[in-house]
């Protein structure tokens, strides 16, 4: 194994460059070492870019070869071909134990690839508490679905999971980005009824159509939220799910969620809720009073039986996230990558980007 490799690396807030850095070694006896197959770009990349903490290799997701491990990982083989969740987690601690390892509890457990640990834009990273947290991807899966396990794939079923959603729901996504994009497909592989999307830009809603949306709105031609009423004969949604983290959004999921229905919201928030109303148009008894909803904020649920749930899910279920993956380009030239991702005209949801 060489001692030096590619990165993409954080030098300061805001200046991201690639250079060549220690490929990294075990450290503690749950560690693994991966030789990253595939890793992409992230909207959380987006904003850890700006993250006062330098000199840290980016990217929380990744698909790798596992090369080197420590004396206590065991149930893995050198060579085998892993994802990992992007929350990682102790496996000892009381969420861990209690089916909730993306809330890990423990500081030394609770770290996440390329915010505080170097990441997986990178020919090699280092996995700590592995065996909690990796999971073999089946032959019969392409690197691009089993990295998708990894975060947003988690996330788009996870928002679902913890609003409580049952077979025939249906449900409002403001945004189909990359994440609601998946929320949009998890809705359908879990059983959604009507499946409403709300999204500007036309090659988005284009995808979400494909990934299962029976009715795509755009926002910038009419006021969704009382159409989606309209659409729900007044009542509005079981779930109305907010998935990108802005304020005009999160405001659209609450005036369309029913009551006894959920909000659920996937959004890492850029503004303070200082401007938020909460209209329920829908509720002519109490106008502009929120009451009897559910509202849940979701991160990436994580672990490893998770993962190998999403992949039996991917492997014998009725999902194809394909339409995700726009581009590919190799780890020297990511840079355009993370230029791209934040341009909306460039049509790029996923890159697939490979060392
Ligand atoms: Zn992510
Ligand atoms: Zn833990």
């Amino acid at each position: 194994m060489a001692d030096k490799m590619m990165a993409c690396v954080r030098k300061e807030p805001g200046v991201l460059v690639v250079e060549k850095r220690n490929v990294p070694v075990i450290e503690e006896s749950m560690d693994v070492i991966l030789k990253v197959r595939l890793c992409t770009i992230c909207g959380t990349d987006v904003h850890a870019e700006e993250l006062p903490l330098p000199n840290v290799a980016m990217g929380h997701e990744g698909v790798g070869e596992i090369v080197d491990m420590g004396d206590g990982v065991e149930d893995f083989m050198i060579g085998d071909r892993v994802v990992a969740s992007c929350m990682l987690s102790c496996g000892y601690c009381a969420s861990c134990q209690q089916g909730e390892p993306s809330a890990c509890l423990n500081p030394q457990g609770r770290v996440q690839h390329g915010i505080v640990m170097d990441g997986y834009q990178a020919e090699y990273v280092r996995v700590p508490f592995a065996p909690f947290s990796i999971c073999k991807i089946p032959d019969a899966l392409s690197d691009e679905q089993g990295i998708l396990t990894g975060d947003i794939f988690s996330t788009g079923v996870g928002v679902l999971e913890r609003a409580g959603m049952k077979v025939g729901d249906a449900i409002a996504i403001f945004a189909q980005g990359p994440l609601g994009l998946c929320v949009t497909a998890a809705a359908r592989a879990l059983g959604a009824g009507l499946i409403i999307t709300v999204e500007p830009d036309p090659f988005r809603r284009k995808v979400s159509k494909k990934m299962g949306a029976n009715i795509v709105l755009d926002p910038t031609d009419s006021d969704v939220v009382h159409k989606i009423l309209d659409i729900t004969e007044g009542y509005g949604v079981n779930i109305a799910v907010e998935a990108v983290g802005k304020e005009e959004t999160l405001q659209g999921a609450f005036g369309t969620a029913r009551i006894g229905g959920a909000i659920t919201s996937l959004g890492v928030y850029g503004f303070d809720f200082e401007n938020l109303s909460i209209p329920t148009a829908h509720d002519s008894i109490v106008p502009d009073t929120f009451y009897h909803r559910k509202f849940v904020t979701t991160l990436c649920p994580s672990g490893r039986y998770r993962l190998q749930r999403l992949l039996d899910l991917l492997q014998y279920g009725n999902v194809n996230l394909d339409p995700l993956w726009t581009h590919t380009m190799p780890l020297k030239d990511i840079l355009k990558g993370y230029e791209m991702s934040k341009d909306l005209k460039s049509k790029t949801l996923k890159i697939a980007v490979r060392p």
